[in-house]
């Protein structure tokens, strides 16, 4: 049951991974080209972007701008920040797209699942009952009934929005 209780694991970033570098790192320096890269909104100490390959429509992940591989070595801004944007994402996905339910996760470590271990990050997905059995059936095939760049918008507008009114206030 364990692809049931972390789905993410086998899905990794792997698109334009430069040799011996870091992914996460590159993202969140590479400030102009947010749409190609689908980075859905970027705070004071962390940013959010989708899975390049998710598990259900909507998949995201909160990732710091530190390179760190451990909670514990991140500070306490950027871990609570970290948490203001996953509540900020589980409304997002429940206003667009209404899951009934909805998983976060983080693996730390290479042996827990992590397909960047350096590098935290938080997973943010929605759920469907059935979506497991089905995402199983097909394997790695990416067949999703929305494109990235749609789900990009969507999101990418949902939190300009929070931004720009009470997210800002409870900084
Ligand atoms: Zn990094």
């Amino acid at each position: 049951m364990d692809h049931i209780w972390s789905p993410w694991r086998y899905r990794f970033i792997t698109e334009g991974s430069p040799k011996g570098g870091c992914v996460f790192c590159r993202l969140a320096e590479d400030t102009a080209n947010d749409e190609s890269n689908f980075v859905v909104h970027r705070a004071a100490k962390n940013f959010v972007i989708l899975n390049l390959y998710p598990y259900t429509c909507g998949h995201m992940m909160v990732v710091p701008y530190a390179h760190v591989s451990k909670l514990g070595a991140a500070d306490e801004e950027t871990t609570s920040e970290m948490m203001r944007l996953v509540r900020l994402a589980e409304t997002a996905l429940e206003g667009l797209y209404h899951p009934p339910g909805i998983n976060l996760g983080m693996n730390i470590g290479a042996a827990a699942g992590a397909g960047i271990a350096d590098h935290i990050h938080m997973h943010v997905l929605p759920r469907w009952m059935g979506d497991a059995n089905f995402l199983s059936t097909i394997g790695e095939t990416r067949i999703l009934p929305e494109e990235l760049p749609v789900t990009w918008s969507r999101l990418r507008e949902f939190f300009s929005a929070q931004t720009s009114s009470s997210y800002n206030k409870s900084l």
